[in-house]
């Protein structure tokens, strides 16, 4: 295929993940002729939307919800199993609290109300879900209890998503255009009316009625990361595809597109500091070390920085990324005993790790690469010997078993380290996405800076600007993929079709 053979469609997509899929089939079923360009060549294709783990978090009223998407729940023995609900009202202050309230109040009602139409549009197009048994429910007494509201993620994550959404594409007779990075936007008379693009390095122009913009995030290349996020955030591994280069944020701006989010924020996790720069789809996102909140973090002089028991992991781990980064040579090491081994979840036991382990906190003290052995133990003995109250330990809940009197308290499931042996993670600042983007409309319309939309340019994925800010709840991405990609798709469509037809 060439670039002239896709010249002419009504809509054109950039970009080749879950946000560009979403938009091209909605566009498509709005009775649009679509196409995508992708970037990266056919096998890497599908940016960060390849390496997820599939979590994704929608509005849920109970069980009943959640069979719709996931039939096998049927399966399982309900009786052990409490999969709560989830209220749009909850959602919402989740997104209020963990964005400091700065998320936009429209962008973010439009992302909770489509949020489990959303799910269901997926499933209608073959995607499978499961409940999230495990990671976000533990097993106490016998009784799964989840509780942070997220209740499923995708079966397979971003591979089976990917492959589930091509095929989708396929069987549209959607057309993909490789190895082919847009460059600029064509803006005619009636508003944007194509892009400038380099098909294997040879320029080309390529004409559409509108074109949809879902070409990732800025966080995978290192200057801009270091232009927008500071000092060091260039140093910092990249989680996911090494293709999204903020290319769509500069043809927007340059089109007149206001700016919109935290464009100094981005989604950081810990990741095994011994991780490849980009991310390896044979291990998708298994460098990341998510339990935390049962053990403790200590830095190069052996002390910890934060507090590991503040929240519940899907609302601390996309901040606490950026902890590790702050710490003398970027990384730390994450401490547990035996006690926590049974909660650590399948990312810690696979090949490629970092990995140490020792019978006495003296012996591993010896082994952390990097850290101050007298200032570990100095930081061991006094956590383990700070006074906590008699709770019983609960990762189901906010249990209170907290430490008192320390430099940093950790203020939940803080059982002393005391069954070896012990083990210890080494972990340093892994980027997903970026938060700063293009300022849409409810709609998906890009907006110019006078806050008027730019006739025939739409937006959706993590390109959009606005959702949040310092942190983010797991599972919302692909949440807000879909719902932003289904309005851009459908939006652009009936620009196309109300004379944005090409020149
Ligand atoms: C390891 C990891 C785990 C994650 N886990 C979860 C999770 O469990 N749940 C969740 O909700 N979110 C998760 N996320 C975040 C989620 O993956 C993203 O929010 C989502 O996939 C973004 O989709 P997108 O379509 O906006 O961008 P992407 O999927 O990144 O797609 C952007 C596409 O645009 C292409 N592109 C870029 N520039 C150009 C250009 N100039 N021309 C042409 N093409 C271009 C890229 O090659 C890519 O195909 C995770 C991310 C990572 C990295």
């Amino acid at each position: 295929m060439t670039p002239a053979d896709i010249s002419g469609v009504d809509v054109l997509v950039i970009g080749a993940g879950n946000a560009a899929a979403n938009a091209a089939l909605a566009a498509h079923e709005a009775g649009a002729r679509v196409a995508l360009l992708e970037v990266a060549p056919r096998e890497a294709r599908a940016g960060n939307s390849a390496f997820t783990g599939g979590a994704f978090r929608f509005v849920h009223h109970g069980v009943e919800d959640l069979l719709r998407l996931a039939p096998d729940i049927a399966e399982l023995d309900l009786a052990s199993i409490d999969f709560g609900t989830y209220s749009q009202e909850r959602y919402f202050d989740d997104m209020g609290r963990l964005t400091e309230y700065r998320c936009d109040p429209d962008l973010t009602e439009v992302l909770i109300g489509g949020s489990y139409d959303a799910a269901l549009w997926l499933h209608g197009h073959g995607v499978r879900f499961q409940p999230a048994l495990g990671r976000q429910a533990f097993k106490v007494d016998g009784r799964f209890t989840f509780w942070g509201g997220l209740a499923c993620h995708i079966l397979g994550g971003g591979a089976h998503l990917t492959a589930t959404l091509h095929a989708a594409l396929e069987r549209a007779e959607i057309p993909v255009l490789y190895e082919t990075m847009a460059v600029g936007l064509l803006h005619g008379d009636g508003g944007i009316d194509g892009v400038r693009a380099l098909h294997r390095g040879r320029p080309c122009e390529i004409r559409a009625g509108a074109v949809v913009l879902a070409c990732g995030g800025f966080e995978s290349n290192p200057e801009m990361r270091a232009r927008y996020l500071g000092p060091n955030a260039d140093l910092a591994k990249v989680r996911g595809t090494r293709f999204n280069m903020g290319w769509g944020h500069r043809m927007a701006m340059d089109a007149g597109a206001a700016p919109a989010g935290h464009w100094s924020g981005a989604h950081a996790v810990q990741w095994d500091m011994n991780a490849p720069p980009y991310g390896d789809l044979t291990v998708g996102d298994r460098f990341q070390k998510h339990n935390y909140p049962f053990g403790i973090l200590v830095n190069a002089r052996g002390e910890r920085f934060l507090d590991e028991g503040l929240d519940f992991h899907s609302y601390t781990y996309a901040k606490y990324g950026w902890e590790v980064m702050r710490q003398p040579g970027l990384f730390a090491w994450q401490v547990f005993d035996q006690n926590a081994t049974p909660l650590l979840r399948e990312e810690y036991r696979i090949r490629r790790i970092t990995k140490e382990s020792a019978a006495t906190f003296e012996e591993l003290a010896a082994k952390l690469t990097g850290v101050d052995p007298a200032g570990f133990l100095r930081t061991i003995a006094a956590y383990n010997a700070a006074p906590r109250p008699d709770v019983p330990f609960n990762p189901n809940i906010h249990d209170g078993l907290r430490t008192q009197g320390l430099a940093i308290d950790k203020t939940n499931w803080a059982r002393p380290l005391d069954t070896p042996p012990f083990d210890a993670y080494g972990v340093t600042c892994g980027v997903t996405f970026t938060f700063g983007g293009l300022r849409v409309s409810t709609a998906a319309e890009v907006l110019d800076i006078t806050g008027a939309p730019i006739p025939g340019l739409y937006a959706a994925g993590e390109i959009v600007g606005g959702l949040y800010y310092h942190n983010y709840g797991s599972g919302t991405g692909l949440v807000a993929g879909v719902v932003f990609g289904r309005l851009a798709g459908a939006g652009a469509a009936q620009s196309a079709r109300q004379g944005g037809s090409p020149t």
